[in-house]
């Protein structure tokens, strides 16, 4: 095919033969990386159809022929990105840069507090500030009114734990490997220290610490308080009192604070409270202290009816107008120490809710963006306030974020970088046998077991991810392979060693017990109750 060219374009083919040696070598699973001095040439439009049209077969198959059918279709890739100017070596994003914000001069290390507040299982699109037009969030509006909200942000996990640990160590899961099946608590095992936590991090620098969390599945027994002075379970109204109360003290305790809260309002069960209800004008029956619970590890079934559905989302709603007003508490509280003007504060999701999209209820394994895409919002003295549109938040930017923001140095372990500088870094989430990244206005769902790309969705024209793209010679697909193959590159495969898990008889029955409270069961019957 390639032999068909116009000899006029003959310069241009021997430019596509470069990009597709460097794409070949790039994609020799030998991991030699590839030379960036290879001399590339732009293609003309002309000539990457023929690169293209000599790779038939483009599905990632086993054995030589194909392996080589693979990578002629890559190479066709290349040329493609070439097309576009794009350096097929470097980051994709690289080819489109994203400006840094400008960000306030490091302040003295010490002189700001640190506040971090997580709603567990909070969809971004709950939110006003993130489109929702109930008011479910007057509280967060205003605060996000004040900061940085990135309009776009994901979280690298899509259940609580492997997120935790993802956003206190600034790391992939690929590489903490805390990554055990959710709510099996047998196969969990102790948090290792080979990362530093946040907690870590400030406390070494001679911060007060402590942490108040509602999710029992945090517990200090895991290795999840590693680094914090104090790490204090409790109900939602007693983690927001102690956090309301530790907030209370900052001004006389001659230290600089760190604080993390972590609250449960819209995780099952969902209790959503009269006032609540009435305030974003929903009413939703269910049986007191039960509350409305499901499963999360069977998909709804398909006689959810959308009545049924409808109350989920109504009650869902409405505990996020509940957890509105715990977050209400705790910047009254801030705001009533005197302490606002000196105290960097940032808020974000562990991870999202499927409320019946794609026939699917709660936080299982499964990356949509329901649950991929969390709010994230962070303020500080002298960030100018605005609406992220451009870059991509990633949790595991987290903390080098906050940490510079307070004047500290994030520790080399960290794989994440602040959200306000640099280029756009790879935005990946990760979730049991998947892995997904987002480019450009596409996703693509790869296979993590086995490094191999599924499927993706333009996300411009199919926000609902209905239609699966399997093409990898499609534009929008192409550069997303690379990605995932860059991304594996920079991340490291790790192993958590943190060991086993001991309890006693009595505080793992009572463990599983609360497990089964948070919708964590194998139960046949995964229908709403
Ligand atoms: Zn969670």
């Amino acid at each position: 095919m390639i032999g068909a060219a116009a000899p006029e374009e003959l310069g241009l083919v021997i430019s596509g033969l470069l990009v597709a040696r460097r794409a070949w070598r790039f994609f020799t699973f030998t991991d030699t990386p590839p030379d960036p001095n290879d001399p590339l040439v732009p293609l003309s439009p002309a000539t990457t159809p023929a690169l293209l049209a000599a790779a038939p077969g483009l599905a990632y198959s086993r054995g030589v022929q194909h392996r080589i059918l693979v990578r002629l279709a890559l190479a066709g890739t290349a040329a493609l990105l070439a097309t576009a100017g794009c350096d097929p070596a470097a980051t994709p994003e690289a080819a489109a840069p994203v400006a840094a914000p400008a960000t306030p001069a490091a302040p003295k290390a010490g002189a700001y507090n640190v506040l971090v507040v997580v709603m567990d299982t909070l969809r971004a699109d709950a939110l006003g500030a993130y489109g929702q037009q109930r008011p479910t969030s007057p509280v967060f509006d205003t605060f996000a009114s004040e900061g940085v909200l990135f309009e776009t942000a994901w979280t690298q996990y899509t259940w609580t734990l492997p997120s935790f640990v993802s956003y206190m160590t600034s790391s992939w899961a690929r590489t903490h490997g805390w990554d055990y099946s959710m709510g099996k608590l047998d196969t969990y095992k102790v948090l290792d220290s080979k990362t530093p936590t946040m907690a870590d991090v400030f406390t070494k620098a001679g911060y007060a610490t402590s942490g108040h969390f509602a999710n029992m599945h945090l517990k200090a027994e895991l290795g999840f308080g590693r680094g914090f002075e104090t790490w204090q379970l409790g109900t939602e109204a007693a983690t927001v009192r102690a956090a309301v109360a530790d907030i209370g003290k900052w001004k006389d305790d001659g230290k600089p604070n760190f604080l993390y809260v972590h609250l449960m309002a819209p995780h099952v069960a969902l209790l959503p409270t009269p006032e609540s209800q009435a305030a974003i004008g929903v009413s939703v029956a269910y049986e007191p202290k039960k509350g409305i619970s499901y499963d999360h590890y069977v998909a709804a079934p398909p006689e959810l009816k959308e009545q049924r559905r409808q109350e989920l989302v109504d009650a869902y709603h409405a505990c996020v107008r509940d957890g509105d007003n715990d977050l209400a508490e705790i910047l009254s509280a801030l705001k009533a120490s005197g302490a606002a003007e000196e105290t960097v504060v940032g808020f974000w999701s562990d991870h999202g809710e499927m409320l019946g999209e794609h026939t699917h209820i709660g936080h299982n394994q499964y990356v949509w963006q329901e649950v991929v895409k969390v709010p994230l919002v962070i303020k500080a003295p002298g960030l100018a306030p605005r609406r992220e549109s451009q870059r991509v938040g990633r949790l595991i930017d987290a903390a080098p974020t906050l940490v510079k923001l307070a004047g500290l140095t994030p520790p080399p372990e960290w794989q994440g970088q602040s959200l306000f500088e640099g280029e756009q870094p790879i935005v990946a989430a990760e979730r049991d046998a998947l892995v997904t990244f987002l480019q450009n206005g596409w996703k693509s769902v790869e296979d993590r077991t086995k490094d191999k790309f599924m499927y993706a969705h333009d996300l411009t024209t199919d926000p609902q991810e209905l239609t699966q793209v399997k093409d990898v010679a499609n534009p929008g697909v192409a550069p997303l392979i690379l990605t995932a193959q860059a991304w594996r590159a920079q991340v490291p495969q790790g192993e958590n060693t943190g060991g086993d898990l001991t309890l006693d008889a009595a505080a793992h029955a009572e463990t599983v017990q609360q497990l089964e409270a948070l919708g964590y069961t194998d139960k046949p019957d995964a229908a709403p109750k």
